[in-house]
């Protein structure tokens, strides 16, 4: 039997990941509460944003007012999603903690999601590392591979091309590398098999899971991955989101269900899992209308729960 991580990181992506693939848009002051509250729940990872032209998202117009807010929480890494070098202008800017730059290991996906081929991707790292270098700013980067266990488009995507690029991001001068399951293709085996080569070319800079439940397999990748020893996944609260290529999509694993698995597991992640349940319920009353997902909600905690701050 494997030893589990002792800590995880559960990284709150609801707010760009679900927010952006929804019609609602959340006004700035309910963003603001839901961060205030994740906060207080224990969450110090949140993906605040992301810096694409209002046109194109205007869920996400918003980001730098967002961001502003959460780096006046002590402690909390607030990162953005970017999809180019102007976008990384912006993250080093507002003095982001984090900012991760999407990369598709599908060509297709990448061509019809980031209108860019991944090795123009990956070049696009190598300026935004030379202008981050520049700013004299800590912002990390961190490469995104993702359909990297399948795409809608283009079907298969080679594992050995997920690894190329994943060296190549690193080579351009990614602080560290997540892969991504974008459009829930994967499965625990599929996981293990990519997450253990993976391993072998980042080591600790392959920092982070990230798996969309759309058939169901989100928290079983999760546990696959923790299994051999990565210590961040990301999450959507009520499991919001999908992609707008993934038709059927639902969104990414769901943070109450995932932090619960995991407390559950023995494996702590500072969350109070009580105060994150009442979020979500908070939460899924702004989006009335919207689909939400995960279970844990539906029968609270069992009698018999061990977690953080309730043992
Ligand atoms: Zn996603």
């Amino acid at each position: 039997m494997s030893t589990l991580p002792a800590t995880a990181i559960v990284r709150e992506v609801g707010l760009r990941d679900g927010l952006q693939s929804i019609q609602t848009i959340l006004p700035t002051a309910q963003k603001i509460e839901w961060i205030q509250q994740a906060y207080a729940a224990g969450q110090r990872e949140i993906e605040v944003g992301s810096f694409v032209p209002p046109k194109l998202m205007p869920q996400l117009a918003d980001t730098w007012d967002v961001l502003a807010f959460a780096k006046t929480l002590p402690g909390l890494t607030a990162s953005v999603l970017i999809p180019n070098l102007k976008g990384a202008e912006r993250a080093l800017e507002g003095d982001a903690d984090l900012m991760v730059l999407p990369l598709s290991a599908s060509h297709a996906h990448s061509l019809a999601n980031l209108r860019k081929t991944p090795d123009e991707v990956v070049q696009e790292l190598a300026r935004i590392r030379a202008a981050r270098d520049a700013s004299g700013k800590k912002t990390l980067i961190e490469g995104g591979v993702g359909t990297a266990f399948g795409c809608t488009l283009q079907g298969e995507v080679k594992v050995d091309e997920v690894l190329r690029l994943m060296q190549a991001l690193l080579d351009a001068g990614a602080d560290r590398v997540s892969l991504a399951d974008t459009v829930g293709y994967a499965d625990p085996h599929s996981v293990s098999v990519l997450v253990e080569k993976a391993l072998r070319i980042a080591g600790n800079k392959l920092c982070c899971g990230h798996f969309h439940d759309t058939r169901g397999l989100a928290l079983a990748n999760a546990y696959a991955t923790l299994s051999l020893g990565i210590q961040r996944f990301d999450a959507s609260l009520a499991g919001i989101g999908g992609c707008p290529h993934a038709p059927g999509a639902s969104g990414n694993a769901a943070t109450e269900d995932l932090a619960f698995m995991l407390e559950a597991s023995g494996v702590k992640t500072g969350i109070d899992i009580p105060k994150l349940l009442a979020l979500r319920q908070q939460v899924a009353g702004w989006l009335t209308g919207e689909q939400t997902n995960g279970t844990l909600w539906r029968a609270g905690l069992p009698k018999n729960f061990k977690g953080a701050l309730h043992g």
